[in-house]
């Protein structure tokens, strides 16, 4: 049941780690004002704070960083990248960014206009925050089973159709500058979306005309879900599941530091060559170059290299099994996670795990800094640090429906043995967790708090 295959790789250099002392966290931790993003790196010693950006390259991008051709205009890692682009995505354009956030702050930027709304099934934080930057409103539509931590739907990421229509027709298709998926749903635990959703989406989005475009951060472990849940796919490739998912959107925007397998780097792709005129003039102001969008060519062809190599059905069973075996082994020990395992994290249930902490006093966030405290184990809140915001109409805040705690696993980094720290670690605060705490904010920013925030335990 919680067996998967074991890493098809070898381990070839290494990174130390150690785990300070118990006196050293609680001192670190109060230095950073009890917000995990402030600490030092080098006093965590399993760090699930991510996995963007925090993968392990293989000895092909490697090798490939070595060929990189820095030439400021019309390199030759563009073409090797966009030969790849073309191969997977299919869009008639793309520029590289040096983000996923900047690929959202370009688009944002051309787009949306004060007022207007973009659906999603939901939005990850960065998007959500590009958009409230442009007084736009972002709107989360996904199916109800997403907020039920306990429900098995096999894809929890869909969209509710019935509510996206409604949503339509109650604001309007010109109050629409373009909508969205994200795949796999990361803000609601890593969730993946079925193809016959996405299909069905870019029905309605282009009934309506309203330009589609998908958050593409994690398509490779998306369409592996489709290939092992989805009927009719499991002879399918992950790479012409891919295809077809792409065929169906007018655009996407990706973090390249999450399926891509890099350390830094993202694009926004489109078949609008008028849109992609404006994207370029904005890139050259913002990013760079319209060959290299930000990032050196080298990065460019470790993106081409990880895109393959993020596709390849031997690491994605690895991958997803890794993330799995770490959800099975937190349920045997009675610990509420959002069911089933997503792809990337396993995501804590922090409101049923801490049921005396209300919302207004952030239970994730006590959760994610007593994982600091008695292992060194650095997760993140997604909950109300993150996505409490006032409703622009009535100033009342509006909580997100879940609490949780994210447990982001880094790809080809950590081993089984990282991840049964990580277990006992959390079985040790399941033991005395009556006793923990809310915290209290102190300092906070108005867009994307939780980077920055500072905290006092009540
Ligand atoms: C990471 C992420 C982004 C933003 O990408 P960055 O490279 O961190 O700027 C956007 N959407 C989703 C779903 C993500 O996971």
């Amino acid at each position: 049941m919680t067996q998967y295959p074991p890493e098809p790789f070898r381990i070839k250099m290494v990174e130390p780690i150690r785990l300070i002392s118990t006196e050293e966290r609680k001192i670190a931790l109060q230095k950073a004002g009890y917000n995990v993003f402030a600490l030092r790196a080098e006093d965590v010693y399993v760090d699930l704070l991510t996995d963007s950006g925090t993968g392990a390259m293989s000895q092909e991008q490697w090798a490939g960083i070595m060929q990189g051709d820095e030439s400021y205009a019309g390199a030759r890692s563009y073409y090797h990248l966009a030969s790849v682009m073309e191969k997977i995505f299919g869009f008639e354009h793309f520029v590289p960014t040096h983000q996923g956030r900047a690929a959202e702050n370009i688009l944002t930027g051309i787009l949306v206009k004060p007022g207007q709304y973009v659906p999603s099934n939901m939005h990850f934080d960065t998007t959500d925050g590009n958009i409230r930057a442009r007084g736009g409103r972002p709107t989360n539509l996904v199916i109800d089973e997403a907020y039920d931590p306990v429900s098995l739907h096999p894809f929890k990421g869909n969209m509710d159709l019935v509510k996206l229509q409604a949503f339509i027709e109650k604001v309007g298709p010109a109050a629409i500058p373009f909508g969205t998926m994200t795949i796999t749903n990361n803000a609601g635990g890593g969730q993946p979306v079925s193809l016959a959703n996405l299909r069905a989406v870019s029905e309605l989005y282009h009934h309506y005309g309203i330009p589609f475009f998908i958050d593409a951060c994690r398509y490779a472990e998306n369409a592996y879900f489709i290939k092992l849940r989805e009927q009719g796919y499991a002879q399918s490739s992950t790479l012409a599941i891919a295809q077809e998912i792409f065929r169906l959107a007018d655009g996407a925007f990706m973090s390249a530091k999450k399926d891509a397998l890099v350390n830094i780097g993202g694009f926004l792709a489109m078949r609008d060559g008028n849109l992609y005129q404006r994207v370029c003039n904005e890139l050259i102001l913002r990013e760079g170059f319209i060959t290299y969008g930000g990032l050196a060519g080298r990065d460019l062809d470790a993106i081409a290299i990880g895109l393959e190599e993020g596709l390849d059905e031997r690491y994605l069973e690895y991958r997803l099994g890794q993330t799995h075996y770490l959800g099975q082994r937190l349920l045997s020990a009675g610990i509420p996670i959002i069911q089933p395992p997503g792809g990337h994290a396993i995501y804590l249930d922090a409101g049923h795990f801490l049921p005396g902490i209300p919302h207004a006093q952030f239970p994730g966030q006590a959760l994610a800094a007593e994982l600091y405290l008695e292992g060194a184990v650095r997760a993140v809140e997604i909950g109300s640090v993150m996505f409490a915001y006032p409703d622009p109409d009535t100033g009342q805040v509006v909580y997100p429906e879940l609490e949780l705690v994210r447990l982001a696993i880094p790809r080809r980094v950590y081993t089984q043995a990282h991840l049964d720290y990580v277990v006992s670690t959390l079985e040790r605060i399941a033991e005395r967790r009556q006793t923990l705490k809310g915290y209290r904010i102190t300092y906070a920013p108005e867009l994307l708090r939780h980077f920055t925030a500072r905290f006092e335990p009540l």
